[in-house]
């Protein structure tokens, strides 16, 4: 039953829900059409001005709204479809309702939105110029930046969104080796390009013909991958595996090391996808908090704090196949974004940001834990508290998590229930505090829905 208050409904249209772990290589699907999806409101709290923009958008956007904002994976009747203004961690709907934000953008807003020196830089940037026919001195501070503060990185280049990095590093890693296999943990999110887009609709099979797949935290798979005719040309792990629809998995003891280390005997490039959890765990890449330096490191949504930005570093032995791969773009040199990044980071390690979050992280998180067992309820809480996750036992097509979130949104309280959620630098002991009256609230409905 997926409607709390209506019984069975089309919520999945008949396809039996799929978790990343039960499928090959590809990954997982969709398990429903999230345009048909009708999951009941669950409270008073008024969304008309968001229904209204909604049907419009149906009109002129192919399915309304696409991507992870579609609508479907949020709950419906509660999680506003459009949002009007942003300030901190707090958000504004289109119908006036607030709310303390737990998603940050999906990860972008690492020191809050409208933070007060990345809007400042940005100003000043914009004013003096953005984009151009070459870049803006920005572009060599970030650089220059960026490799002062990371381990093992000699030199950056610089692009747009997340999957813009990911496949470019793999387009570097095969220049480089002259190998065209490359390996990924099967399942993993690396973005929507082909070889590596988790549903098949719409690409080829042939663009994954050259991407072979492993077994996160199993070291004889990836043994198995090396072995492939050809050998391979790069590695891909993310620092964490943080997939939608799943609990969140640290690296088990010694798996990052044994990737460096296989990657360091085999020739092939060890890439650390730090595209969701870039600067939220340590400023110098994430998987420095194992202890591990790979040879390419991409981050993107942190990186400018809402800015469009996304960056490749790489070690000195990568420095002439990276000036050899052609890649550009139309507004490759943004001035804005860079200034927007520079100030980012200025303000990240200033606060020495990723203690903030992991603090506060760690307060939101123990008191989620608690108001879980006085309500009667087993969750698993997994992920590092900066970016932590909570799913429901025993709940696996996520009408738990689903109807939790909607009464987390009805009483002021953004979270998702299928996808990790992240900590900011804005988000004050306040803030948890009182973000955690409206989940213990939110607890208490569910149980009485449960006894009721
Ligand atoms: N890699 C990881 C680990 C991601 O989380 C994402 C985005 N969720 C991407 C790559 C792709 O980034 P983008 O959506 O900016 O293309």
């Amino acid at each position: 039953m997926c409607c709390w208050r209506t019984g069975p409904c089309s919520c999945f249209t008949g396809v039996p829900w799929a978790r990343p772990d039960h499928l090959g290589a590809v990954g997982w699907a969709l398990p429903f059409d999230v345009s048909v999806v009708h999951f009941t409101a669950v409270s008073e709290h008024v969304l008309k001005n968001s229904e209204a923009l909604y049907d419009r958008a149906r009109r002129v956007i192919p399915g309304g709204l696409y991507g992870h904002q579609a609508r479907g994976l949020l709950t419906r009747g509660s999680h506003p479809v459009f949002l009007e203004s942003a300030s901190g961690c707090r958000l504004k709907d289109v119908d006036g309702n607030e709310y303390i934000d737990f998603l940050c953008a999906y990860g972008p807003m690492v020191v809050g939105y409208g933070n007060e020196s990345v809007e400042h830089a940005a100003a000043l940037q914009r004013e003096a110029c953005d984009t151009m026919n070459v870049p803006a001195p920005a572009m060599v501070e970030l650089a220059e930046k960026l490799v002062g503060m990371t381990p093992g990185a000699d030199w950056a280049l610089f692009a747009k969104n997340g999957s813009d990095v990911t496949t470019w590093s793999l387009a570097v890693a095969r220049a480089a080796t002259g190998r065209d296999n490359v390996a990924m943990v099967a399942g993993t999110y690396h973005g929507v390009h082909g070889w590596c887009n988790q549903l098949e609709k719409g690409f080829p099979g042939s663009e994954r013909s050259a991407v072979v797949n492993f077994v996160w935290n199993d070291l004889d798979s990836l043994d198995r991958c090396l072995a492939v005719e050809g050998g391979l040309a790069a590695v891909m792990v993310t620092p964490f595996r943080h997939e939608a629809f799943s609990d969140s998995l640290l690296p088990a003891d010694g798996f990052l090391e044994g990737v460096r280390e296989r990657c360091s005997k085999h020739g092939a490039v060890m890439i650390i996808d730090d595209v969701r959890a870039g600067f939220r765990l340590h400023l110098g890449g994430s998987s420095q908090l194992w202890g591990v330096t790979p040879d390419l490191l991409l981050y993107s949504k942190a990186l400018a704090n809402g800015y469009p930005l996304s960056a490749m570093l790489g070690v000195d032995s990568l420095r002439s196949a990276a000036r050899e791969v052609f890649y550009t773009g139309t507004f490759g040199t943004q001035a804005v974004p860079l200034a927007a990044a520079l100030a980012t980071l200025d303000c990240l390690e200033a606060l020495d940001g990723p203690s903030v979050m992991r603090e506060q992280g760690e307060s939101l998180c123990s008191g989620l834990r608690e108001q879980a067992q006085a309500a009667g309820f087993g969750v698993t809480i997994s992920g590092p508290a900066a970016i932590p996750f909570m799913t429901f036992i025993d709940d696996s097509e996520f009408d738990l998590s689903r109807r939790f979130a909607g009464l987390c949104a009805d009483g002021g309280v953004f979270i998702h229930p299928l996808h990790n959620w992240f900590l900011s630098t804005a988000h004050s002991a306040e803030d948890i505090e009182q973000a955690l009256s409206i989940t213990a609230d939110a607890f208490s409905s569910l149980a009485q829905d449960r006894e009721g």
